[in-house]
């Protein structure tokens, strides 16, 4: 069997319970080596067989799960943060699918919140923004044009940019094309976790020259709104004395 496991945002104690118990008894591991933490590889069983997937295309990892599948072995296939967000394994579970394969899919805390910690932030502040917009530049991938950043910012929601370090000119054109201005608060959030995680506060206008003053080039998350100031939000209902819910009554 294949478990597809998130593997957090990098710090190895960011793993799920459950991730790091399929880790310890995997026969198989094929890991992002790009974004996965190589210190998640530590616990691994003796003989466990270890491949980095960033050397390898989708058939050689399909090859993989098959001869593993073939040997009754257990594979776990590491992806960074949770497997959910531009991890690529729809086309890995279609392939096992046509084989026969059986698999799971054990979830992973994303780099987003990774940065949402790092900041000491709230996402979703009443009366700032009740939503959070994940979305990134088209690249060699392309994005819908309905998806542009510019349609995006013209909601005025909290939005995490990822994969996205290398375009920031242009993502701070789009989002000031879409009615952000300048002075917009903005964040860099650079490995968000890791030992050399990095926080910049900056604004829409200046991401492009931020990122170049400190050299972040790649392994970032963007983010943008008046939620990254973390002020002028209206306290919450549910903890106020005036507010009865169903498991406590108002003060009057
Ligand atoms: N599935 C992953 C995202 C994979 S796409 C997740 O849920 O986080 C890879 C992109 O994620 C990177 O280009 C970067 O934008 C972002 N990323 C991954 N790990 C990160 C981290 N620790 N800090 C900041 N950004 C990160």
């Amino acid at each position: 069997m294949v478990h597809f496991v998130g593997a957090g945002p990098g710090a190895p104690d960011l793993m799920t319970v459950r991730g790091k118990k399929l880790l310890e008894q995997a026969d198989v591991i094929i890991y992002a080596g790009s974004l996965v933490n190589p210190a998640l590889l530590e616990d691994r069983k003796e003989g466990c067989q270890v491949y980095n997937s960033a050397m390898m295309t989708l058939e050689q990892v399909i090859d993989v799960m098959k001869q593993a599948e073939e040997q009754e072995k257990d594979v776990v296939r590491l992806h960074t943060g949770d497997p959910s967000l531009y991890g690529a394994i729809r086309e890995q579970m279609d392939a096992l699918d046509e084989l026969g394969i059986a698999y799971d899919d054990c979830p992973g805390v994303s780099s987003f919140s990774g940065a949402a910690a790092a900041l000491n932030m709230e996402y979703t502040l009443p009366d700032v923004s009740q939503s959070v917009i994940i979305t990134r530049m088209a690249g060699r991938t392309p994005v819908p044009e309905r998806e542009s950043i510019a349609s995006f910012a013209a909601h005025q929601a909290t939005m995490v940019v990822f994969l996205s370090t290398g375009f920031l000119e242009e993502l701070s054109r789009e989002l000031i094309a879409g009615g952000y201005t300048e002075d917009t608060p903005a964040a860099i959030v650079y490995k968000a976790s890791w030992p050399e995680e990095k926080t910049f506060r900056c604004t829409v206008g200046t991401l492009a020259q931020t990122a170049k003053e400190n050299g972040i080039t790649k392994t970032a998350l963007m983010i943008i709104g008046n939620v990254v100031t973390q002020g002028n939000y209206r306290r919450s209902d549910l903890y106020h004395p005036a507010f009865s819910t169903e498991y406590r009554k108002a003060e009057t």
